[in-house]
């Protein structure tokens, strides 16, 4: 029987795009003229992101820890978010095997920030950033995201924890 258990978790988000917002990516500020309208920072990967490991640990959706009915949450880091996950997800016993984001926007080309963003989430996660890995995909101009309407993540998150030396009933 194999001691390691192994969960996948998969995360999906949009927010509007606002003139005069900033753009907050994964927790780094993007030079933009545009940014992310919502109830927090907007930050759509660290909202994918926190999303795949809760889906991976059983533990529901943001919505339903953080509700953005709730006035604390207004402008909120989205570092928080991501932190009670792994609060979440450390009390479980699991660590992140490793992450794989897709960021859909138009503009503006993320190409030159990607490094910064994987070198900033895989830090928020406390693994190498080898661990993380972000894409960046354009909308080809249609659609909400190629009209320049709104931006999406996508991030799936692999997590494990040694069974050994714990009482799981088997
Ligand atoms: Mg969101």
């Amino acid at each position: 029987m194999t001691t390691m258990d192994i969960r996948v978790g998969l995360g999906h988000d949009t927010h509007r795009l606002e003139e005069g917002r900033p753009l907050i990516l994964g927790g780094i500020t993007i030079e933009h003229s545009h940014g992310l309208a919502g109830h927090s920072d907007g930050d759509i990967v660290l909202h994918a992101l926190t999303d795949a490991i809760l889906g991976a640990i059983g533990a529901g959706d943001i919505g339903e820890l953080y509700p953005d009915t709730e006035a604390i949450w207004k402008g909120a880091d989205s570092r928080i978010f991501i932190e009670g996950a792994l609060a979440r997800m450390q009390g479980l016993g699991y660590e992140v095997v490793n992450t794989d984001i897709i960021i859909h926007a138009q503009r503006p080309k993320l190409g030159p920030d990607k490094e910064r963003i994987r070198d900033h989430v895989a830090a928020l996660l406390a693994v190498e950033p080898d661990r993380v890995n972000i894409k960046a995909k354009t909308g080809e101009k249609v659609g909400h995201i190629g009209r320049l309407e709104a931006m999406a993540c996508q991030a799936v998150v692999l997590l494990q924890r040694d069974l050994r030396g714990r009482d799981h009933g088997f």
